[in-house]
């Protein structure tokens, strides 16, 4: 193989449970070429390129389980050394991610092989899940970072905001080509509707199945998590195989930052001559430089 680039993306799955079908449903991001890509036009500390990679890896995850035409963003704000954290995902699957970091810390480059710490890179503060769908609306949830990881934040939110019983696994890691490998696995049990909204609480026998499947997706390692070698669909078999498993087509996830001339212009434009001449360099020209991909935009003052 001659760096050969794996398509990237999640590939989403569904199970029946005791009869039920597609009761349980889940998605397997991976993102190697994608982070790597991304990462590669930051110069974050390990433990910051970690924690990024890894929220790019959730984002992608959490942006095709809703049906919507929009932005799905996740972004975190915190006091530590790490003040901002984001990644969006448009429903057509373009992803960009960047990382505010201001301070320095002994936990900056901490050393790897688990999860990023995030209670301690962001000392606190809150993630937001946020559904923007332009004139159609927008949606978000909030959850405190009380966790000490991004998978243990993002569990408490989904078991006091939406209620709905998830398994979670997210991971990434440095490679050996200076790359990254970033991984989310989510299982999600989605309830029977009783008519007019409500929810109905799960049979027994759906229970036990749902526990069955929580059991057999905890016995995936890290390692399995973010292995090259083992395709997603694999790994999916290895995990589920005994339950009713199908596997829908892969949605990929592309390296793509909505930045441009024009929306700079359209930022710029509104500002009086002179401020716009304070913000220019030489030949009257403004750089703008976007924080995501890092790509220069020039504005030229007339
Ligand atoms: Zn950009």
């Amino acid at each position: 193989m001659t760096g050969a680039m794996m398509p990237c993306g999640v590939l989403p799955f569904m199970m029946d449970a005791a009869g039920r079908p597609s009761a349980m449903r889940g998605r397997f991001a991976r993102l190697d070429d994608v982070a790597s890509a991304i990462l590669s036009r930051h110069d974050y500390p390990l433990a910051v390129a970690e924690l990024s990679a890894e929220a790019m890896a959730l984002a992608a995850c959490l942006s095709t389980t809703m049906s919507f035409d929009g932005i799905f963003t996740l972004q975190a704000s915190g006091s530590g050394p790490v003040k901002t954290l984001m990644a969006d995902v448009t429903s057509e699957g373009a992803i960009r991610g960047f990382t505010h970091v201001d301070g320095d810390s002994d936990i900056l480059d901490s050393p790897l092989g688990g999860p990023a710490p995030i209670m301690h890179l962001m000392g606190g503060g809150y993630l937001a899940f946020t559904v923007d769908q332009g004139e159609k609306g927008r949606y978000q949830g909030i959850v405190p970072i009380e966790d000490a990881d991004l998978t243990g934040v993002s569990m408490r939110y989904f078991r006091d905001s939406e209620q709905i019983d998830t398994a979670l696994l997210v991971a990434a890691e440095p490679d050996q080509n200076s790359g990254w490998r970033a991984s989310a696995l989510m299982l999600q049990r989605i309830p029977e509707e009783g008519g007019e909204g409500a929810v109905l609480p799960a049979s027994k026998e759906e229970a036990e199945e749902w526990h069955t499947a929580c059991t057999l997706m905890a016995t995936c390692t890290r390692d399995e998590l973010l292995d090259p070698a083992l395709s997603q669909q694999d790994l999916l078999y290895r995990l589920f195989n005994q339950l009713n498993l199908s596997v829908l087509p892969l949605r990929e996830i592309r390296d793509e930052c909505r930045c441009s001339p024009e929306k700079v212009e359209r930022m710029l434009e509104d500002l009086p001559r002179e401020e716009k001449l304070e913000l220019a360099e030489k030949d009257n020209t403004i750089v703008i430089s976007c924080e995501f991909c890092k790509k220069a935009h020039h504005y030229v003052v007339e």
